[in-house]
């Protein structure tokens, strides 16, 4: 069953008369409980195609299915809404916000949907507890390490109980022990049925997903073209 499907997707950049074709006629599908990585170098495309797949932009033309939604057709509120409620978001430099804690930081989605206080700390807990990091629950993202406070980051992704996680370089600012532990949590969370899709411009992190996509100048190839 398909998670993602987009077909003949396209974005251009217009700059004054230039323009940029950042997605230039992709076709991808993935599959519920696929762990895929997109690596390409810089310039080509990656996030552009990040932006698209997490809803926070439309394409040009082309159509994109995210969960049986249409989100081509969505209006921009509507939008919002689907990216809440589907996706969970991890990027490089971890966006914990300094003065809380671990578990409130985590506890930060479900604040914006309404959750009760002691169900959301509850749920929290069990989140930090599923990356490793419940004994830290009370630690500010300062008194953690990097690796550290990426597991949180990936708590407070988890929190929304999202159909798919969207990792941006998840591994960008780590050394690559660190790297490949984080590699090894989100195989773990794969592993229990959760959808994946990274970018990297890392070869060897991305050949720790199930399947690598390349992208180049905006054009997707199934595979490693590195
Ligand atoms: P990557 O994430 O792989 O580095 P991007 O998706 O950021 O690639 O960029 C793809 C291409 O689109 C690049 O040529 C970049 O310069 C261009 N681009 C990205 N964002 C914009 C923007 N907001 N306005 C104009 N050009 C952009
Ligand atoms: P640390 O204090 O460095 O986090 P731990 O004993 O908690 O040490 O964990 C050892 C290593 O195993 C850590 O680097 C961590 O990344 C990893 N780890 C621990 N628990 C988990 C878990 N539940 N899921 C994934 N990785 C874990």
């Amino acid at each position: 069953e398909a998670m993602i499907t987009m077909s003949k997707i396209e974005k251009t950049y217009k700059l004054g008369d230039t323009s940029v074709h950042a997605l230039d006629h992709i076709d991808l599908s993935i599959e519920k409980g696929d762990f895929v990585s997109i690596v390409g170098p810089s310039g080509s495309g990656k996030s552009t195609l990040m932006n698209m797949m997490g809803c926070l932009d439309k394409p040009d033309a082309g159509k994109y299915i995210l969960g049986g939604s249409h989100i081509d057709l969505l209006k921009d509120r509507d939008l919002a809404e689907i990216r809440n409620r589907k996706i969970g978001f991890i990027f490089q430099n971890f966006n914990l916000l300094g003065k809380l804690t671990a578990v409130e930081n985590v506890e930060l989605p479900m604040l914006y949907r309404g959750v009760k206080t002691k169900e959301r700390r509850a749920y929290a807990l069990a989140c930090l507890r599923s990356v490793g990091l419940e004994e830290r629950a009370a630690h500010l993202p300062n008194q953690l390490s990097g690796g550290q406070q990426q597991r949180v980051a990936i708590a407070r992704a988890l929190a929304g109980d999202p159909q798919i996680l969207l990792a941006d370089e998840p591994t960008g600012a780590l050394d690559s022990k660190t790297s490949k532990e984080i590699m090894n949590l989100l195989t773990k969370l794969n592993d229990n049925g959760r959808t994946i899709v990274l970018i990297t411009h890392d070869l060897t992190v991305a050949r720790q997903a199930k399947r690598t996509v390349s992208i180049r100048d905006g054009k997707l190839q199934e595979g490693e073209h590195i």
